[in-house]
């Protein structure tokens, strides 16, 4: 039914659902703004339209002449991708006005599960367990006193409307509340024109599960099983896993059943995902339904099997799902680490510039799902994400090493990237027993950050610097220090030599 799809986003999840429109026969319209007229979405696509100025609110959240755009090119659906629009309900209304089809869920959901309390009502509605704490936003500072009085110190305050961290401040006692209100507040406003806060308990030492669920329109509602996020910096997922460690399988099938009477309960059509906090004692606690195709899907797509991009279209067609529950269960192990242009080891600054060397890892189990070339630009406009790096194996520990082994052949030239950061994280002994809670990132990261190359690297720069100093000698070259003279021929390629093997080995 849908044959031409416009994709209002960028980067690589744009990139993703051109593959997956292109492998299902239908054709693809990319949106660019003027920053990525060279984009590789740009070229993948089979038309593009350039929409505007690079800062994203002259260019990708412009809906309406983005909604022009696909009824130019005669597009019948569109995909928003995340991020952006994906989430915004008056767009999702405007293109199903417009007689287009809207490859997400209804407008509908999308406003219910918009606002944290709104979802929490209903989830409380339908006997889904929900971290405890306000279903309705603070009055005052007065009302906040009472309700974290109530539920005990430390609380969390939340906006309503928040996403991606924002408008969030732990309180762990009364004398920070006032201000941290004031801040939750003032951020909430400035980043969703909302400063409706409420409250939550704040839980010490969970782990975020989430769960990927499909619905299609004839009442089907599926778990694809679970996903664990808990490796997070301010709040932000940096790498996840499918399963979980901390997952049972009688676990899976209980937040899974929770999830999909979520999902029912909120009347959900297409991909999305149930997000949970799971206590040390095994309790989970509802937080929020992200309504969209998440960062993380690839994790669930490699150990399930199922395609979910495309599992988005056939549903926006109006397709059955051909899955039973009892059929899904995780098969391996799939990790992703997101691949950012930011200085980890200066607070994640974010880094600019020109990509100007790029190796990409492959091999067995190997999955690079990215939005950069040689010649790209990397700028401040948009998200720092570059790309995510995930591989499947058939356990954790192999997953691990097959992540660590396709990390040191990852190179990225031109800015400062987090390669080297996930790689310590590969190596570190509690993210490799599974010892991972959403805290523990921020406790860890001096240690994961700190200048100290991968213990691989090193050995392997000392064999490579052993071995291009005996072909050295072999040949006659004179080494740095017995000799003054100037370096010839010979001495720059051994140089050249070295300094690639140092940098696949991690040692840049
Ligand atoms: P956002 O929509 O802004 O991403 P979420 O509600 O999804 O906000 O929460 C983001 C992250 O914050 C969670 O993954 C978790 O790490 C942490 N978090 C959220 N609620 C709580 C809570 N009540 N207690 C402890 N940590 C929490």
């Amino acid at each position: 039914m849908i044959s031409k799809v416009l994709i209002a986003n960028r980067g690589e999840i744009a990139l993703r659902i051109i593959r997956a429109c292109r492998e299902l026969g239908i054709r693809s319209v990319a949106v660019y703004s003027d920053a990525d007229a060279r984009a590789p979405h740009v070229r993948a696509a089979d038309e593009a339209v350039n929409i505007g100025p690079p800062p994203s609110s002259q260019s990708y959240l412009l809906g309406d002449a983005i909604i022009a755009a696909a009824k130019e090119y005669g597009a019948d659906a569109i995909h928003p991708g995340y991020g952006f629009l994906s989430e915004r309900e008056w767009f999702a209304r405007a293109v199903r006005d417009a007689g287009l089809i809207w490859i997400g869920p209804p407008a509908e959901v999308i406003a219910a599960m918009g606002s944290k309390t709104a979802a929490r009502t209903l989830a409380v509605e339908h006997g889904v367990p929900v971290v405890p704490g306000t279903t309705e936003a603070l009055r005052d500072a007065d009302a906040a006193r009472e309700v974290a009085r109530q539920y005990g110190y430390p609380v969390l305050l939340k906006a309503a409307a928040g996403g991606g961290g924002k408008g969030m401040r732990v309180v762990r006692n009364e004398s920070e509340l006032e201000s941290s209100l004031d801040a939750a507040r003032r951020e909430a406003k400035n980043a969703f024109g909302d400063d409706a806060v409420y409250v939550e308990k704040y839980i010490e030492g969970p782990r975020h599960v989430e769960i990927q669920i499909l619905a299609d329109m004839h009442g089907n509602v599926l778990s694809l099983g679970e996903r664990e996020c808990s490796v997070q910096r301010r709040h932000q997922k940096m790498v996840e896993e499918a399963p979980s460690i901390a997952v049972s399988a009688e676990l899976r099938k209980r937040m899974g059943e929770t999830a999909v009477r979520a999902a029912r309960a909120a009347g959900y059509v297409n991909a999305g995902t149930c997000e949970f906090l799971l206590d040390r004692d095994g309790e989970f606690y509802f937080l929020e339904m992200n309504t969209r195709l998440q960062v993380e899907h690839p994790v669930t797509e490699l150990v399930t099997g199922i395609d979910l991009v495309q599992w988005q279209l056939r549903i926006a067609s109006g397709e059955k799902l051909p899955f039973v529950q009892e059929g899904i269960v995780p098969r391996g192990w799939a990790i992703e680490c997101r691949i950012t242009s930011e200085d980890t080891a200066n607070g994640f600054l974010p880094s600019t510039g020109h990509i100007d060397y790029l190796h990409l890892p492959s091999g067995p189990g190997v999955r690079w799902d990215g939005g950069i070339e040689v010649g790209s630009e990397v700028g401040l406009h948009y998200d720092p994400m570059l790309a995510k790096l995930i591989v499947w194996a058939p356990t954790r520990e192999l997953a691990i090493e097959r992540m660590h082994r396709a990390l040191l052949e990852l190179t990225i030239e031109g800015v400062e990237t987090s390669r080297d950061f996930h790689l310590r994280l590969m190596e570190d002994e509690d993210f490799r027993s599974g010892a991972i809670e959403i805290q523990w990132l921020e406790r860890k990261l001096p240690e994961l950050i700190a200048v100290r190359p991968p213990a691989d690297a090193l050995r392997a720069a000392v064999i490579a610097a052993a071995l291009f100093a005996d072909r050295d000698r072999k040949r006659g070259v004179p080494s740095a220090t017995s000799s003054q003279k100037k370096p010839d021929a010979s001495t720059d390629r051994a140089d050249g030599g070295w300094k690639h093997i140092a940098r696949l080995e991690g040692l840049r």
